[in-house]
């Protein structure tokens, strides 16, 4: 879909959305970007997230083009041409098998290269396609870009030490927020560690609606556009596998944090009930970040701003 789509598209919004506001956010890798594209998005002040996975070496290990040829200098290119236009962008990266030793590594790139707003994604897929979230493979076979469980928290430890100490405040990095918002009682800002799944709905370009976009499989099917009332839809399917919890995650200490985390990483059984694969890791870093998140609760509750917690933090790692 080129250029000509969204600018229907947003056409269309204008005309039909009343005293609504819509928001727009884009995800790509920005290896097609030009000028034309940063124009448009910087006219509509459109949200940019860009996918990239660190420097060159760990980018290029599973991002490849058509030719199989790695695709960081185009994705840098896309990325230079949003700052020239003074066009605001996030990040995305994969965690995988290349990358996940490097966390900090990767970090400081993604702050060299201007972002200051950090998603990541922790990568699980197997054979068979987790695609019955409620009835999963008794047995799989990891892809090869696939992590360990523990792997989770390799990569992340090393970037929070550092983050909580200079860079809170001033770099988000979406995984530390959600947490820190929990505990002070602001909410979750990630579904993945959230006690339900909201209603993510995903629409195909042939009009079907689906539960999540890590549901577009025919069971988590819930609708067409042509033909649905989208006012009456909701994610209760994917809702009722987020809520059907393992004994060991209710028992959990870090249930409240976690929440058993996403549906699809459900891949492992745990008495008969679909647990997820990456709950080493998480305890792991939670082990890590508690100390921490006690703190900001202390501090806020003294009226200090949490964020002062990098002050302390020297101390809380010695304790
Ligand atoms: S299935 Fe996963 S990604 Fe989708 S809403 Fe639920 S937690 Fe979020
Ligand atoms: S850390 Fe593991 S056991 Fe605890 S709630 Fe999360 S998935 Fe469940």
């Amino acid at each position: 879909m080129g250029l000509d789509f969204y600018k229907k598209a947003i056409e269309l919004q204008n005309k039909y959305k009343g005293t609504k506001i819509i928001e727009n956010a884009i995800q790509t890798n920005g290896t097609l970007l030009n000028d034309k594209w940063c124009e448009f998005i910087k006219e509509h002040n459109i949200l940019v997230g860009i996918s990239i996975d660190g420097p060159k070496k760990l980018h290029d290990a599973y991002r490849k083009n058509k030719r199989n040829e790695g695709t960081f200098d185009e994705v840098l290119r896309g990325i230079d041409l949003l700052k020239k236009h003074k066009i605001k962008f996030n990040t995305l990266t994969c965690i995988n098998k290349a990358n996940y030793r490097h966390g900090f590594e990767v970090y400081k790139f993604l702050k060299n290269i201007g972002s200051t707003y950090m998603q990541f994604s922790e990568i699980i897929e197997t054979t068979p396609e987790n695609r019955d979230f409620d009835a999963v493979a008794v047995e799989y076979n990891k892809k090869q870009f696939a992590l360990e469980p523990q792997d989770y928290a390799i990569f992340f430890k090393d970037i929070f030490r550092h983050w909580v100490k200079y860079d809170i405040g001033h770099i988000v990095v979406r995984q530390f927020e959600t947490f820190i918002s929990l505990v002070l009682g602001h909410g979750h800002l990630s579904c993945v560690f959230e006690d339900k799944c909201c209603n993510n709905f995903v629409l195909e370009a042939n009009g079907d609606i689906y539960e999540c976009d890590q549901a577009v499989y025919e069971k988590y099917k819930i609708g067409n556009i042509h033909t649905s009332d989208i006012t009456k839809l909701e994610a209760a399917k994917i809702n009722k596998v987020k809520t059907t919890l393992s004994s060991d995650c209710l028992e959990c200490r870090y249930l409240s944090l976690c929440h058993g985390g996403c549906p699809k990483h459900r891949i492992n059984l745990n008495n008969g009930v679909a647990q997820t694969y990456f709950c080493e890791g998480y305890k792991e870093l939670f082990k890590i970040m508690v100390p921490y998140l006690n703190a900001m609760v202390s501090l806020a509750q003294s009226r200090i701003p949490y964020v002062k917690v990098k002050e302390i933090a020297d101390k809380i790692a010695s304790l």
